[in-house]
């Protein structure tokens, strides 16, 4: 695997890049200084390819490079990401994430100015906390651009990389991104349309990984929610917080906690060193896990998944242990922000 590696850097240096491949100018700062991170590659769905994880040098951001265009993209949410109906994970997993997502819905409530009104669940995958909220007795939209069996075509539309959303101006009480916006190509656009549909004083939710976490620095190329080539953006609460503040998005409140993502994280990040920087736990919890080897765009060799499933088993309370006390040290490997819109 490291010569295949090695062979990739020396292709991918190469390659000359195209100028819109390249970003000359942070989204967030307007610093045109990036330094390069580390090269990346796709562990999770094996989209071909090496990326480096570029740096702004004044606020932090991180994108990859090359740049994806919008058709590309596209191409990187392969048949297999989502599966005919709209679930990722095998059954228990979806149905824990059912839990976790009602879960959600606590944090929500603390924060939103009304328990029940209209909300617009972005990029909402299988659609579990759209589920939830309408039990709630919320309104409930979802749209998705990357599932079609999520999204209602005709509610979310896409002009180059501007999101344009079928609704009219003030609509909803509330908006949520579960770890939506480090996907999007034109994140500040979309936040501009997310201003135009929210009632003022309504709340926008950001959830994504932290770039600045401990978890992210001491994993590296290793952690697993860096996830490239999906993850085109790696924010943190500071330069988040700047870009949505062009928009009158001021911060309400925010969390590091997530029992749904921390734990597991940090122990795939550590089977990373110990396996094989594969993501292999990760890749067997997916729809299909082993039996799938014919749909699966990733086999995994037998010896790697049973190794990762013991050391799983073993590593598990040990990782949660981990995670609580990054979390009292205030770092957690994603953050939440609800911002209140002015
Ligand atoms: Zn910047």
């Amino acid at each position: 695997m490291k010569t295949k590696q090695n062979d990739l850097e020396i292709i991918s240096s190469d390659i000359p890049l195209q100028p819109s491949e390249i970003i000359s100018k942070c989204v967030v700062c307007d610093c045109s200084e990036f330094e390069l991170l580390y090269k990346v590659r796709d562990t999770n769905q094996g989209v071909s390819g090496q990326w480096r994880l570029m740096v702004c040098k004044e606020c932090g951001l991180g994108v990859i490079e090359p740049f994806p265009s919008q058709g590309q993209i596209a191409s990187f949410y392969i048949d297999q990401f989502y599966t005919d109906d709209g679930k990722r994970f095998q059954g228990w997993v979806e149905n824990l994430r059912g839990i976790l997502a009602w879960m959600r819905g606590i944090g929500l409530n603390r924060v939103a100015p009304v328990k029940k009104g209209r909300l617009l669940d972005f990029g909402a995958g299988a659609g579990h906390f759209a589920k939830v909220q309408e039990a709630r007795g919320w309104e409930v939209y979802s749209v998705d651009p990357y599932s079609s069996k999520a999204n209602s075509a005709d509610l979310c539309k896409l002009d180059g990389d501007r999101i344009q959303l079928e609704f009219s101006d003030h609509y909803f009480n509330v908006i949520t991104l579960w770890y939506v916006i480090e996907h999007l190509r034109n994140p500040e656009a979309a936040i501009a349309e997310f201003k135009r549909v929210l009632k003022p004083g309504g709340i926008l939710v950001l959830a994504q990984q932290n770039f600045a976490s401990i978890q992210a620095r001491l994993f590296g190329s290793r952690w697993l929610i860096l996830d490239p080539p999906r993850h085109i953006w790696q924010f943190n609460e500071e330069n988040l917080l700047k870009l949505v503040a062009r928009y009158n998005f001021k911060k309400s409140a925010i969390s590091h906690s997530s029992i749904e993502l921390g734990p597991f994280t940090i122990l795939q990040s550590i089977l990373n060193y110990l396996v094989g920087n594969e993501n292999y736990l990760f890749c067997l919890l997916k729809n299909g896990g082993l039996r799938s080897k014919g749909k699966m765009n990733k086999n995994i060799p037998l010896g790697r998944a049973l190794a990762s499933i013991a050391l799983g088993v073993g590593l598990f309370p040990f990782c949660i242990i981990i995670y609580f006390l990054l979390l009292m040290l205030g770092s957690g490997d994603v953050f939440t922000l609800y911002l209140r819109r002015e």
